[in-house]
């Protein structure tokens, strides 16, 4: 019977703890909530590089109302299947990588041109434990406003010191006054804010177009995936013999567009070249094993991709907390 009412002392300090606390008036129940995530970077390596994801923050897109070949109804409902509704919270991400040799980004985020909730991707850089003034190149997908509004701030370069690359078939259809005249009223903002977005870059000699399929620095290539843009780029980047591709706008919402990969996007400029090259760069990555990282998928939107019949399943990387394994004495 004495075993029965003798207290554990690990429980004997909980409740003294529960005692200190409520004998103090300090309950915490009503503590302000915090309502922000941690700084918005996810590292890990590939090979020998060190590839980090970069936040630039979300915004929430009416993707019932933006995808294409498919109908509202059928997209809402896939989303309620992923617990998830329109407006869809959308990740705008960037990545960044470290070969050794060079700092490389791929894409800038929104930097001031899409309102408050992204533009984050410089003061995750620093969190991450980089400076803008250390960026060596920038790899442009395309010149879309969430990709290359981070390259400047007031009118001037952001990364000082790095040389910005991005396909010749872009350069010419978004840097182009003629494009601009001639492309519709509500089309014409694009094409000012690339420009606004580059030209100081243009200016001091530091972007430098690239014409098809192109080694940039060692270990990584620029591959053509036309379609969502005149000049769409993806980067393939390899070390150690593992790879990965960063695909920009080859997919905007996952839920939807893993399992039905023929459902395009309004933003998408050709949408049927943009069906064909997301399948063709998918199916290249299903067969190699390759992982994959993409601008919109859910932060920090990398994983592998697996063939699932008529589409693909995503499975997201497994967190990797970055610790040496404790090696045996
Ligand atoms: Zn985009």
């Amino acid at each position: 019977m004495l075993e029965g009412i003798v207290m554990h002392p690990y429980r004997n300090t909980a409740l003294a703890l529960a005692v200190t606390l409520l004998g103090a008036g300090t309950a915490q129940a009503d503590a302000p909530m915090v309502k922000t995530q941690a700084p918005g970077y996810y590292r890990n390596m590939l090979g020998d590089f060190e590839i980090t994801a970069l936040s630039d923050g979300t915004v929430q897109l009416p993707v019932d109302k933006l995808l294409l070949n498919t109908s509202e109804d059928h997209v809402r409902e896939v989303l309620h299947e992923h617990f998830l509704s329109a407006p869809l919270e959308t990740s705008v991400n960037g990545y960044l990588i470290n070969t050794g040799d060079k700092l490389v980004l791929v894409d800038t985020g929104a930097g001031s041109l899409f309102g408050p909730t992204l533009g984050k991707l410089e003061s995750n850089l620093e969190a991450a434990g980089y400076a803008p003034d250390d960026v060596d190149e920038i790899y442009i997908t395309h010149m879309h406003p969430d990709h290359v509004g981070g390259l400047v701030a007031n009118g001037k370069a952001v990364f000082p010191n790095a040389t910005v690359r991005a396909s010749q078939a872009g350069a010419d259809y978004w840097l182009s006054q003629d494009q601009m005249d001639a492309a519709p009223e509500d089309q014409k903002d694009f094409f000012k804010e690339a420009m606004a977005s580059l030209n100081p870059y243009v200016e001091s000699r530091h972007f430098k177009p690239f014409t098809g399929k192109t080694d940039l620095v060692a270990g990584i290539e620029a591959i053509p995936a036309h379609g969502h843009t005149p000049g769409h780029s993806i980067y393939r980047v390899e070390s150690e013999g593992q790879s990965l591709v960063l695909m920009g706008d080859l997919i905007h919402v996952g839920s939807v567009q893993f399992a039905e990969p023929s459902i395009a996007i309004q933003f998408d400029s050709n949408p049927e070249q943009a069906v064909d090259a997301r399948e063709k760069a998918f199916d290249n990555a299903v067969e190699s094993r390759t992982l994959v990282g993409s601008a919109h998928l859910s932060f920090p939107g990398m994983g592998h991709l697996k063939d699932a019949g008529d589409g693909y399943r995503f499975i997201p990387v497994n967190y990797d907390a970055m610790v040496e394994p404790v090696k045996p004495e």
